[in-house]
């Protein structure tokens, strides 16, 4: 039942998918161990991903690109996903930053960082959260003070993914510190710019390949030109592209459910316990049944929402509401399956139990469950207020 035909993407998709699978397979999963332990994935893997075609799928051929649509970078994340691997942080890089840079930059802009992004020569990082500002980003300290034709970035941001290897960071900066969420504008720092400095690789529950840092900026003078659209114009950009990376999040949760479930029936087929298999047991039918229905409506839902973004009809709300349920069922799934292994789904080698750990930060990273609940609820409001 859970492999229904998908009808959201087309031929082209699935056969990008096989090429995908392939380079995963061959050139990823045989590294994850390694990668987790290093907390980082090297240059060369970026570089070899970027010459099989997986990174920034939809950028345009004018700049290099392989001029692809939001179904191919969904196909990326969904077998990044599959493989179960927690790194490399191709999914900030292609849907995040990348983004950005295609969707605000200017031209030039696009011409200068876009190649090297498509090809891996370039890796890319976002940079909202302080140590003092999360979920409340208005609350951002990090200061971008005019001077000429230049800015002096001064401040810091920590939990920062691809931050160890970025060769270009999107730093959101106050520019105007009274003027609270309009104050806010996206500065692309290149990270070899004097007083620019990276702090330590964070150690993680999870997502340990994906490395994870502080970033610290003592007076570094970035050209004006490397702001992306008009000044005060970041709040607004985050808003609406924060609605891509919580449909990503949606979608690569709904495959590890998918995933955690298939692994589970594998196990507990095998496994015994009680003179029978942990399959014979209601228990593990009745578990999986029900974990299974709610994918099923997960994978529903994410599919109807990968449809409207590559429309470009995406709402932000929507997408939300994905995060918060794919999330949580994420979590869910991977939790009651885990409990199905015994003491082996505790064991790091055990997929289930690293999918387990990458999982915990899918509700608090990219906007807290908390806060998905808040703008839906806001919305359920102002639509009755109408
Ligand atoms: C592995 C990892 C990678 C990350 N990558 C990046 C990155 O690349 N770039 C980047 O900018 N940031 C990144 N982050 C930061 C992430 O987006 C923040 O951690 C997240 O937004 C929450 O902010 P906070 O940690 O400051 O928690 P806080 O804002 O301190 O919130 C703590 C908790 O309070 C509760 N809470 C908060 N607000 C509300 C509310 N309105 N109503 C009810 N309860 C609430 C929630 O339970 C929340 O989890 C990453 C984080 C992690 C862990």
């Amino acid at each position: 039942m859970l492999d229904r035909p998908r009808t959201v993407l087309s031929p082209d998709h699935e056969m990008f998918r096989t090429s995908v699978r392939r380079f995963v397979e061959s050139e990823l999963v045989p590294h994850a161990l390694a990668w987790d332990e290093a907390g980082i994935v090297p240059r060369e893997a970026w570089l070899k991903a970027g010459e099989a075609g997986l990174l920034c799928c939809d950028v345009a051929p004018d700049y290099g690109g392989p001029g692809g649509d939001f179904g191919h970078c969904a196909v990326v994340t969904e077998e990044l996903a599959r493989a179960n691997l927690s790194g490399p942080g191709f999914v900030v890089h292609s849907d995040m930053v990348a983004t950005y840079l295609a969707k605000f930059g200017s031209e030039a802009q696009k011409r200068r960082w876009l190649p090297g992004m498509v090809d891996g020569s370039l890796i890319g990082a976002i940079a909202m959260t302080e140590p003092d500002a999360g979920s409340d980003l208005k609350g951002m300290r990090t200061r971008a003070v005019a001077d000429g034709d230049h800015y002096v970035i001064r401040g810091q941001k920590t939990y920062i993914s691809n931050g160890q290897n970025a060769d270009i960071v999107i730093t959101a900066c106050k520019t105007d510190a009274n003027a609270g969420a309009h104050g806010v504008s996206l500065i692309v720092i290149e990270t070899k710019t004097p007083g620019f400095r990276r702090g330590r690789n964070l150690a993680k529950i999870g997502m340990k390949a994906q490395d994870t840092s502080e970033l610290f900026f003592d007076e570094v003078r970035v050209p004006m030109e490397n702001r992306l659209g008009a000044e005060g114009q970041g709040f607004g950009m985050l808003m609406t592209n924060l609605a891509r990376e919580r449909l990503v999040q949606a979608v690569r949760g709904t495959v590890l459910a998918e995933e955690a479930i298939r692994w589970t029936i594998d196990y507990t087929r095998d496994r015994k316990a009680f003179g029978r298999t942990i399959a014979d047991f209601q228990n593990t039918r009745f578990v999986l049944a029900e974990l299974a229905t709610k994918t099923a409506a997960a994978r529903a839902l994410t599919d109807r929402l990968i449809g409207l973004q590559m429309d470009g009809t995406l709402d932000p709300v929507e997408a939300g509401m994905a995060k918060l349920f794919c999330t949580d069922l994420q979590c869910e799934v991977l939790d009651r399956c885990l409990q199905l292994f015994g003491g082996a789904g505790y064991m790091v080698e055990t997929p289930i139990a690293r999918a387990w750990a990458d999982a915990r930060v899918t509700r608090i990273a990219g906007g807290a469950a908390e806060v998905m609940k808040e703008i839906i609820g806001r919305r359920l409001f102002q639509d009755a207020a109408r």
